[in-house]
């Protein structure tokens, strides 16, 4: 079975090279206040590497593929720019990486189909990572009601960030009830949904088009998000996703951080990773 790292971030040279100031002109600035923090001990939360380095890191920790995951833009160019990045990726490595588009949830439905078709012929394959909530706009939104449909038709597995309310205080942590993400996945049966880290730790195992992944984990729960298996989680709906290249373990680079967690994941017995 070839090892997937079903949640990973990239981001073109132009922001590579100057977050804080690509995010200010671009308007972005819920995504600068999630990734260009640094920590208390003055380390970024994540790093921005280009897709060579990406290529270098999957292989250290024994990864075949990733999926590139768009971002949750408050600008619909933003993710227009994002999915035409990532076609690119893909077009340049398709042995190693697959991805998903991105969409604005309050742009006009037809924009939105239009812009999906168009990724999907420049070889993208899914859609997320999504959080209406974090800009601003409900999740059943017309633009939302026209992307699950094609997504629906088009197989595609549709990935939406999920937020535990017990877990710990970070900056510009935005709340995702439950009950909306869930609604959302009884209203639309025929789409194959990932609820991202964990699904927030809520309670996923009846609904049978959710899967979870895993991503950033070892900083939201530490290795007790094993036990989540079999009690929020039914073993079978669980992928393995790092969000790289946020800085899983302190003190440790993105790619160190990855292969660690890659281990830990392994040595808990996670199919797929
Ligand atoms: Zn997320």
């Amino acid at each position: 079975m070839a090892s997937v790292d079903h949640h990973v971030h990239l981001y073109p040279d132009a922001v590579n090279r100057d977050p804080v100031g690509w995010a200010a002109a671009a308007g972005e600035a819920h995504w600068a206040r999630l990734c260009t923090r640094r920590r208390r001990d003055g380390r970024p939360v994540q790093e921005f590497p280009d897709l060579e380095t990406l290529l270098r890191d999957l292989d250290a920790a024994g990864i075949d593929r990733a999926i590139l995951l768009g971002w949750y833009w408050e600008h619909s160019a933003s993710c227009a720019a994002q999915n035409r990045f990532y076609a690119e990726c893909v077009r340049r490595h398709p042995d190693r990486l697959s991805a998903y588009a991105t969409f604005h949830p309050a742009s006009p439905p037809a924009e939105v189909e239009a812009e999906l078709r168009r990724a999907r012929g420049e070889g993208l394959g899914g859609v997320g990572e999504l959080s209406p909530q974090s800009v601003g706009a409900a999740l059943d939104t017309p633009a939302m009601q026209a992307a699950l449909g094609l997504a629906a038709s088009w197989g595609w597995p549709v990935n939406i960030h999920v937020t535990d309310p017990n877990g710990r205080a970070y900056p510009g942590k935005i709340e995702t009830p439950f009950a909306d993400v869930e609604r959302l996945a009884l209203s639309h049966p025929q789409v194959d949904f990932v609820f991202a880290h964990w699904a927030g730790a809520f309670d996923v195992r009846p609904l049978p088009n959710v899967r979870v992944d895993t991503a950033a984990a070892p900083l939201l729960y530490g290795s007790a998000a094993w036990a989540l298996r079999g009690t929020t989680v039914r073993p079978d709906q669980v992928l393995f996703g790092s969000d790289y290249p946020l800085c899983l373990q302190a003190g440790q680079s993105a790619g160190a951080g990855l292969a660690c967690f890659a281990a830990e994941a392994r040595r808990h017995g996670l199919p797929g990773v």
